[in-house]
Order: C-alpha cells, then sequence, then structure tokens
C-alpha cells in the first residue's frame, strides 16, 4: 500500500483464529473523550490500520503492527483491514472522532459493499465523540435544535453539491456544523461558503469556529456570520452556525457568553 508505514514484529497467531474488524473512533483529542469500549479494542488488536496522526495516537503496545497510512488512500486501509482479518488478525480501523462521521466505517462498509466475499467477515464498529459534539459542549448547546453536519472537502464530491446542501440547510433554517472546512489545498472555499450563507441568512446568525477542541492548543472564536473573517479557520477547525433561534446567554466574568439553540422553534424564518 502506497505510504503505509509498518512498524512492529506482529503478534503470534493462533492457527485457524478468526480475525475481526473494530472499527473505532478516537474522539477529537484527550484520552478521556476515548470511550472505554475503544480502548480495549485498541488494547487487544493484533494490527493498527488508519490515517498516520491517528494511528501516532493510539497507545504502543509490544508486538502490536501499525500500518499507517497517508490521507486519501480511505479504500485501501479498508480493503488492507480486510485481508489482514482474513489472515485471523484482529485489525482496530481507526479514525479521530466518530468512525461514522466523514471517516473510516463508511469506507469500511464500501469495501464490503465491492466484495460479495467478505460480508461474513466479524465487523463491529464502536462509537465516537465527534467534533461537533466537543465543539458544541464547549459553547453550551448550539445543537439544541435540528441541525446538519456538511463536509465543506470537495475532494469526493463536486462543489455545486456543496453549495446546493449549504443553500438548503439555510433554507430549511437548520444550525450548520462545517466538517473539513479549509486546507492548504483548498483555502477559499470556506470564504466562498461564508459568501453563500451571508447571502441567505441574518449577519446576526451566532457563529462559532472551535480549533482543536480538546487540545493543548484548542482555541474558540465566537462571532456573527456578518463579522466572521473566515480567514482563521483551518482544517483541525469545527464551524458551527447558527439558526435564526441560536442565541447567547451572557456570563459575568467568563470569557464568552453560553451559545445554544432552544429545543423549541417559534419561527418560520428562511
Ligand atoms: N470523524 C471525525 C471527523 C473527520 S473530518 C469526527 O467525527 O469528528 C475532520 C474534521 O473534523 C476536521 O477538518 C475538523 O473540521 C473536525 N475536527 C476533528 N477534530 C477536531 C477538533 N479536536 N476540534 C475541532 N474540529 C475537529
Amino acid at each position: 500500500m502506497s505510504g503505509a508505514i509498518e512498524e512492529g514484529k506482529g503478534k503470534a497467531i493462533e492457527a485457524g483464529r478468526s480475525g475481526a474488524i473494530l472499527v473505532v473512533g478516537l474522539g477529537p483529542g484527550p484520552d478521556c473523550w476515548v470511550t472505554p469500549e475503544v480502548s480495549e479494542a485498541l488494547a487487544r488488536a493484533t494490527d493498527l490500520v488508519g490515517y498516520i496522526p491517528y494511528v501516532n495516537r493510539c497507545p504502543v503496545l509490544e508486538g502490536q503492527v501499525r500500518h499507517a497510512s497517508d490521507n486519501r488512500v480511505e479504500l485501501d486501509r479498508a480493503r488492507l483491514a480486510i485481508d489482514l482479518c482474513r489472515q485471523g488478525r484482529t485489525v482496530a480501523v481507526v479514525s479521530g472522532g466518530d468512525p461514522g462521521v466523514f471517516a473510516m466505517a463508511a469506507a469500511l462498509m464500501e469495501a464490503l459493499d465491492a466484495d460479495p466475499a467478505a460480508r461474513d467477515l466479524d465487523v463491529t464498529v464502536m462509537p465516537g465523540v465527534s467534533a461537533m459534539q466537543a465543539a458544541a459542549a464547549r459553547l453550551g448547546a448550539p445543537l439544541g435544535h435540528d441541525f446538519c453536519a456538511i463536509s465543506l472537502s470537495d475532494n469526493l464530491k463536486p462543489w455545486d453539491l456543496v453549495a446546493r446542501r449549504l443553500t438548503a440547510a439555510a433554507q430549511g433554517d437548520f444550525v450548520i456544523a462545517l466538517y473539513n472546512p479549509a486546507s492548504k489545498a483548498r483555502p477559499t472555499r470556506i470564504f466562498e461558503a461564508f459568501d453563500l450563507l451571508r447571502s441567505l441568512k441574518s449577519a446576526e446568525t451566532p457563529v462559532a469556529f472551535a480549533r482543536a477542541v480538546g487540545r493543548p492548543d484548542e482555541a474558540i472564536v465566537l462571532t456573527t456570520l456578518g463579522a466572521a473573517d473566515p480567514g482563521v479557520v483551518d482544517m483541525a477547525t469545527l464551524v458551527l452556525i447558527g439558526s435564526s433561534e441560536t442565541r447567547l446567554v451572557e456570563r459575568p466574568g467568563a470569557t464568552r457568553p453560553w451559545l445554544y439553540t432552544p429545543r423549541s422553534a417559534t419561527s418560520t424564518a428562511s
């Protein structure tokens, strides 16, 4: 597999032992947001498969083989996990956040879809804390009412589809969580997204940029759609854009007010 780095000598596999694939999410960063179920899966895996920074976040275990690969090879990774499982290995496929949100669980399902002979393998998907949940917790309760999540990456879909979904989300007055908002290869998409949303939503709409939530370099910016500078956004940022109902609760002495979306909606604003 291109870009793969393999380390470790490998745990001895008993003859005839049947393998397993454990699709796990490591959460947004800190160990305290890794579920006990996922920690246990990582401890019993013979092999780790995933994007380099996620594999690097897993505790190093003697004998466990680490198949760390470059980004953008999700399907190769899924096929590798299937091959290793067929050899009787217990493979943890690691993603950041939740494995089912813009991550490896769907790539694995795609590989199973394309390979009927692999469908009887023992596959378990384990949930994780997604970035939008971590960001929402820091801010208050912005996802308290209907919301949607959109990836701004146009690696796997055309930009016109992203634009159509942003428009529909604004017209439906959803709170919007934007994943993959910018990268070195696509620095301008976030500006295009903001231009579009500004044409459809009030300039007073609360906006949060939640960067590296739970990590030492965490940084949260609370602003409005009108005043926001999308230039501060990078690949480690989760962007939240409020609905017409999303509001602030001032907190004396705190760095910033709470941000929340009430549980009932009264407005039909679009
Ligand atoms: N499966 C992951 C998302 C993978 S897409 C999950 O459920 O969270 C990667 C994107 O997630 C990043 O570009 C960023 O938008 C967001 N993200 C991941 N970790 C984050 C963190 N600690 N703080 C803020 N955003 C994060």
